[in-house]
């Protein structure tokens, strides 16, 4: 592959960008190499600006469920755009997003939009330290939840010691209040309630892990997280960015059958527009603002366009059938890469839920973030090349989760297993 348009941009945006790129993954730098830069994408396939095309396994990180430039999104965007770009006052997109959103995932009585999921995640938990009126609040190793200085922290090895920043710029007073425990770790979260559980304001969780690879709850694990937030009177935060409209219609707390009391959206619900959202019962969204005291704002949240981008998109995944078919496809490329990786002898394990996968690169069943950070990285990082040069993207990272899209169909599944049958010899060696 000829990569001489991207290396010739890349090096411009170094001098000027941090990084050469406006999101730390997008530069390969777990990976190794150069990020190639994209031209347009339709359907499964990215192009970049040298003509390559690849099968897309990223999705935007997740939005482009139907596929990249999906007509029906396109003619919804075209079509807002002729009535303007932004109003600054309320319009009628905005209340039929509500009304979806709150028909497909009825623990959400009320909602509110913004534009991207940090600013869900960031806001929900100010909405949970407002109601409760406490101030510290659980996250999950291996779970992210955006760039919010409360969410970038990592705990010590002790489940009780208290958050230690993981950036310059995060003051040790605000991130001492974000303690952290290991994900489906029963006990450890009993232990930690049972101590501190009457100054937990929220708890936060990926239900469903996606930002460290693909690690599914074990079962019973977040009905387990329920009853500890009700006996503590702990706001629970179900963060559905990734997992909202994706692994289910109604998300992870359908797919589980677990109610939390506030949930983050974001990616799927804008259609590739910037757009978050969070939602919840109606008792504690009614504290927000102007409706009350706990003060969230945006200039340009519930946007006209990224409202009917949204909107269009959420009527795709509600034609019936859709999930079912996606997690067959999905189901289908995991069984697939798991045979071609033993047929080449490397040990190779997945997970799957509903359009999100996990590639993993040892031979044990991961079920922890421990478990997942020791897996071989460097065979992750020669099959990500070797894909790459085949044309399969792959997240540029090891702890990242796949995305299937409804445009992968059977056909791009077969390429995929073409690719990965010989990328697993090139792993070999
Ligand atoms: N929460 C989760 C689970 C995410 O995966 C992400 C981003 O990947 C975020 C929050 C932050 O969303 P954004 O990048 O739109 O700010």
């Amino acid at each position: 592959m000829n990569h001489d348009q991207s290396h010739a941009l890349f090096t411009r945006a170094q001098t000027l960008l941090p990084g050469g790129v406006n999101s730390p993954v997008r530069a390969f730098k777990s990976v190794g190499g150069e990020p190639f830069f994209v031209k347009r994408a339709d359907g499964p396939y990215l192009y970049d600006v040298d003509d390559n095309r690849y099968i897309d396994y990223v999705g935007s990180w997740g939005p482009m469920i139907v596929g990249h430039n999906h007509t029906a999104v396109r003619q919804a965007v075209k079509q807002a755009i002729g009535n303007g770009l932004s109003f600054g006052a309320p319009c009628e997109a905005e209340v039929t997003m509500a009304e979806t959103l709150t028909r497909l995932v009825p623990s959400c009585e009320m909602v509110r939009m913004v534009n991207s999921g940090t600013e869900a995640t960031l806001s929900a938990i100010r909405l949970a330290r407002g109601a409760t009126g406490r101030s510290r609040i659980v996250k999950f190793e291996g779970c992210y939840h955006g760039h919010g200085d409360s969410f970038l922290v990592k705990a010590g090895s002790g489940m009780l010691t208290l958050g230690v920043p993981t950036s310059p710029g995060v003051p040790a007073g605000l991130s001492e209040l974000t303690l952290t425990l290991p994900y489906n770790d029963v006990e450890a979260a009993t232990a930690l309630f049972a101590e501190q559980g009457e100054h937990i304001a929220g708890l936060i969780i990926e239900p469903v892990v996606g930002n460290a690879n693909c690690i599914p709850p074990r079962e019973g694990y977040l009905q387990h997280l329920r009853a500890l937030c009700t006996q503590y009177g702990t706001v629970l935060i179900f963060d559905e960015v990734m997992t909202g409209f994706r692994v289910a219609l109604g998300g992870a707390q359908a797919h589980y059958g677990v109610t939390p009391d506030l949930t983050t959206f974001g990616k799927i619900i804008g259609g590739g527009m910037p757009v978050g959202a969070y939602g919840g019962r109606r008792e504690l969204m009614a504290q927000i603002s102007p409706a009350g005291p706990i003060y969230q704002a945006g200039t340009l949240s519930g946007n006209p366009v990224a409202m009917a981008a949204g909107l269009a998109m959420l009527e795709l995944v509600q034609e019936p059938g859709f999930h079912d078919r996606l997690s067959a496809s999905a189901a289908r490329l995991c069984a697939g890469l798991e045979a071609a990786a033993a047929d080449a002898g490397v040990a190779v394990t997945t997970t799957q839920v509903g359009a999100m996968f996990g590639l993993f690169f040892t031979d044990q069943k991961v079920e922890t973030y421990a478990q997942a950070t020791a897996c071989d990285i460097t065979a992750f990082n020669t099959f990500f090349h070797a894909m790459l040069e085949r044309g399969v993207f792959l997240a540029p990272s090891a702890y990242e989760a796949g995305f299937l899209s409804s445009a992968h169909d059977d056909s791009i599944i077969d390429a995929t297993l073409e690719a990965a049958r010989e990328a697993f010899k090139v792993v070999k060696g």
